[in-house]
Parts: C-alpha cells; sequence; structure tokens
C-alpha cells in the first residue's frame, strides 16, 4: 500500500454506495471516517454506517465536516459546491473516491472514460482478460466503487475502472497503466457548464501518465485528434475510419493490430459500428498488455454486450424490441438510431441534460416512424421534432410501449433510447430499463 491513513480523520461527503464503501474502506485501514449527506441517507446505508460505527449526519453538512485531514467527494457532490470551497480555503486536501482507491491499490490500474461506451468496454477489457487467466476486477462507475476492491488487487493483478468525468476533475496524482478516452461528446453540460469544462475533466485521465504508461485514443474523434497530438505516454490509436492506425476496424470487412488481422467485424458478436469502436479500444489495451490474439479473438465471438445497452428484447407480431435505457444523451441515441436498420418507433425523454436533439434532425427524418415522448422533456423534443415525425406523448412506459406497437408494422423496431437521464420517472437507468421490458413481456 503506498498510503497510510492510520488514525486519519477522513470526511466523506455523499453516502450513496460509493459515500458508504469508501468510509467502509477507510475505516477497515485504521482511519476515522465521518460521513456527511446533504440530504437524506436511505436505510440500508444507515444499517451499515451503524452495523460498523461510522459517525454521520444527515440533511445538511455541519462544519463538523471541516475537523479532518481529508475531504472525500462521491460522484455526485459538485466540487464548486460551499462546504468544498470552505474546506478548501482552509487548505484541507480533497480528493475524489477514485484518488484514494488509487493510492490503496497495488495492482496495475486500466482505466475507461469517455461520454458513450464506457461500460460497455469496461465490461469488455475485464472478459478478454478473465478469458486470458489475468487477475481483474471490473469496477468503478460500472456499478462497483473502486475503493470498495483496491486493496484486494495483487500486484501482478488489474483493476479494470470505468472514470466518469466527475471523479477525474478533481484527482490529483492518480493515474492509470492504461487510460482509454472512447470519445467526447456533450454530454453533463447541466453539471460541468460547458463543454470546454467536460472534457478537460475528461483529459485529466492522461495527465500523470509517464513514458511506461498507454494512452489509448479515438482517432475519429475530432476532438481528441487535435487535443492530444502529443502526450507524455505511450499513445496507441484505434479508428473504424483510418488506416492509418495501429487498432483498425472497417464495418463489415476486418479489424487489424498494426496492419495484422486479427478477426472478420462479422464474426464480432457486438453489433453496432459503435461497439466496433469500442472493441477497437478493448483490443488495444488487451493487446498493450500483450494478452493472446486467440484469447481476445474467443472473447470477441461471444461476448454479448451489457443489459440495457442495446439490449434485444423480444420479436412479436414480426416487431422487434429494443432496449437501450442506457442512452441517456443526445449522442447515444444517435448511435443507436444508427445500429437499426428497419423503420424505428422511437421512445424518448425523461430528465433533459441540456441535450441538443435537433443533431439527431436527420436520423429522425430518415429512420423514425414516429416518436413516443415520456416524462419532463417531452415538451422540448417535441418542439424540435414535430415537424420532422409524429410525435405523440405517453403518461407512462406501458401505456408507451402500447402505443408503440400499437402503429407498429411487421419488420419495425420499437427502441427505447431515451437521450435523457431516468431520474423524473425513476430511481436509475435500470429501473426503467426494466420497466421498458416488463411492459414488452407483458404485449399479447
Ligand atoms: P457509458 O458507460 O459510457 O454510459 P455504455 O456502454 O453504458 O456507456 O453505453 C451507453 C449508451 O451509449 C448505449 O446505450 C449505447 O447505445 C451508446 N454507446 C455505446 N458505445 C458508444 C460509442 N462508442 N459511441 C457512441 N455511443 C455509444
Amino acid at each position: 500500500m503506498k498510503f497510510d491513513l492510520q488514525n486519519k480523520r477522513v470526511s466523506i461527503l455523499g453516502a450513496g454506495k460509493t459515500g458508504i464503501a469508501t468510509a467502509e474502506k477507510v475505516k477497515n485501514i485504521g482511519g476515522i471516517p465521518f460521513v456527511s449527506d446533504s440530504g437524506n441517507i436511505d436505510k440500508n446505508a444507515l444499517d451499515r454506517l451503524k452495523e460498523n460505527e461510522i459517525k454521520f449526519e444527515s440533511g445538511g453538512h455541519s462544519d463538523a465536516v471541516l475537523e479532518c485531514d481529508l475531504m472525500i467527494l462521491s460522484p455526485g457532490v459538485l466540487p464548486g459546491s460551499e462546504i468544498v470551497l470552505k474546506a478548501r480555503s482552509r487548505g484541507l486536501i480533497v480528493w475524489p473516491e477514485i484518488e484514494l482507491a488509487y493510492k490503496i491499490c497495488n495492482g496495475k490500474i486500466i482505466g475507461v472514460t469517455g461520454s458513450n461506451g464506457k461500460t460497455t468496454t469496461t465490461a469488455l477489457i475485464g472478459e478478454i482478460f478473465g478469458n486470458s487467466g489475468i487477475s481483474a476486477i471490473v469496477c468503478g462507475n460500472i456499478g462497483n466503487p473502486f475503493i470498495k476492491v483496491a486493496d484486494e488487487i495483487p500486484a501482478d493483478g488489474y483493476a479494470v475502472v470505468e472514470l466518469s468525468s466527475f471523479q477525474l476533475e478533481i484527482i490529483d496524482g492518480f493515474k492509470a497503466d492504461a487510460a482509454v478516452i472512447l470519445n467526447i461528446t456533450p454530454d453533463h453540460l447541466d453539471r460541468h457548464g460547458d463543454f470546454e469544462k467536460y472534457s478537460s475533466a475528461k483529459l485529466r485521465i492522461f495527465e500523470n501518465q509517464d513514458k511506461d504508461d498507454f494512452s489509448i485514443l479515438n482517432h475519429d474523434d475530432n476532438y481528441l485528434k487535435n487535443k492530444c497530438g502529443d502526450l507524455a505516454s505511450k499513445m496507441i490509436w484505434f479508428s473504424v475510419e483510418s488506416k492509418d492506425t495501429e487498432i483498425h476496424a472497417e464495418p463489415g470487412g476486418k479489424l487489424y493490430i498494426n496492419n495484422k488481422e486479427l478477426i472478420n467485424s462479422n464474426d464480432i458478436k457486438l453489433r453496432g459500428l459503435h461497439n466496433l469502436s469500442n472493441v477497437c479500444a478493448a483490443v488495444a489495451v488487451a493487446n498493450s498488455i500483450g494478452v493472446d490474439n486467440d484469447k481476445i479473438i474467443d472473447t470477441l465471438k461471444s461476448f454479448a454486450g451489457v443489459e440495457h445497452r442495446l439490449e434485444f428484447v423480444r420479436l412479436i407480431g414480426g416487431v422487434s424490441f429494443i432496449n437501450d435505457s442506457k442512452g441517456t444523451n443526445v449522442d447515444s441515441v444517435f448511435w443507436a438510431l444508427k445500429a437499426v436498420s428497419t423503420p424505428v418507433i422511437l421512445i424518448a425523454g425523461g430528465r433533459d441534460k441540456a441535450g441538443d436533439f435537433s443533431r439527431l434532425n436527420d436520423l429522425i427524418k430518415d429512420k423514425v416512424k414516429g416518436v413516443l415522448l415520456i416524462g419532463e422533456a417531452a415538451d422540448k423534443i417535441e418542439r424540435v421534432w414535430m415537424h420532422l415525425t409524429e410525435c405523440m406523448r405517453a403518461p407512462d412506459m406501458k401505456e408507451a410501449v402500447s402505443i408503440a406497437y400499437g402503429d407498429a408494422r411487421d419488420g419495425d423496431t420499437v427502441l427505447l433510447s431515451p437521450g435523457c437521464a431516468s431520474f423524473d420517472m425513476y430511481g436509475n437507468f435500470e429501473e426503467r430499463g426494466n420497466d421498458f421490458k416488463k411492459a414488452v413481456m407483458a404485449l399479447k
């Protein structure tokens, strides 16, 4: 362990999954945690805090949180919030959870970020490592906080960590042995304010890397191409467009590593051009650490993707139903629509993240027979698309699925790809996707 927390007082802001895991770890390695949440703490979290005899407060942050040696922020806590600014003005060290996890991790780290495709790519890398007999734990944003597993990773093992801009925004020394940026398109502008701030947060993933580390970047992303000409690390570019990159795949053709054929694109189980790009990134990581090509190929032939991401649900009456509940921004809806070759009835809406839906206008005109709008963003989306296709309102998911099915013809696809967050109607995108699947399975 590179870091000693013995008897150090650690204030943890946020009592969600990450905050609780952080508090438990701090306690476990000899520190003194104090958890503070600006809202309510749910029952399960409360039980765990009490069980572990961890001090906490809820409903606001008192000055007691400033009595510490170190402050750790959960991903949901704004670095610009009053209490954090106060802490900084007193000279306190403020870290995201991944910084502490990094400091207590003995193993190697693969970091994956991007606006879209993080979970899919992280899971795929984990699968390739697992199939190759490499000890690896998939963690981070994917639903398993890095801090929870960080000190369990052996020196020759890997943490494959999905990282969000919220976490990267305030890192200090965090670095990954291999760091991936899949793409950077506008997302979370509601929180970061503007694109430049959001993208700078993501680019920090490369900041502390040195010549022994790998940076893996998408050459098809113009922003990345222009911004990352020269990094201190060993750069590996991947592309589904340009042949001049280390990792290159042709849709319907082949995937190459340094111009040597690895696999036929059609033999890769994950579908869609966006997924081919994710596959290239995962192949780049695996190749950089010397995984056998055979193991990579076997995994690409079998890995079917992650639930709620372009997940095929059911074919009924000639109509396909696809659950892309994780399509929470405009760009992911773009790629979801691109991946479907039949006419589409789209279910969209939810809590808007300042998304520019007009970016989808051409695809909506060409492919989408009708849109069922749900949630808070319904008005906004309708104003943008009402002249392009038929827009209808639905009070809930069940009704949306039923109307969509009624309007669909043999050969159509009903696609849930909301382009918005789920929090206006659901606890999270998983609940939304499950509600969609339940409604689809109930169709007669
Ligand atoms: P993340 O973890 O970054 O949100 P996921 O793998 O969960 O990414 O996929 C989220 C959504 O983004 C999916 O619904 C999918 O349609 C879309 N998506 C996945 N990979 C990409 C990509 N490389 N480019 C654009 N969209 C993508």
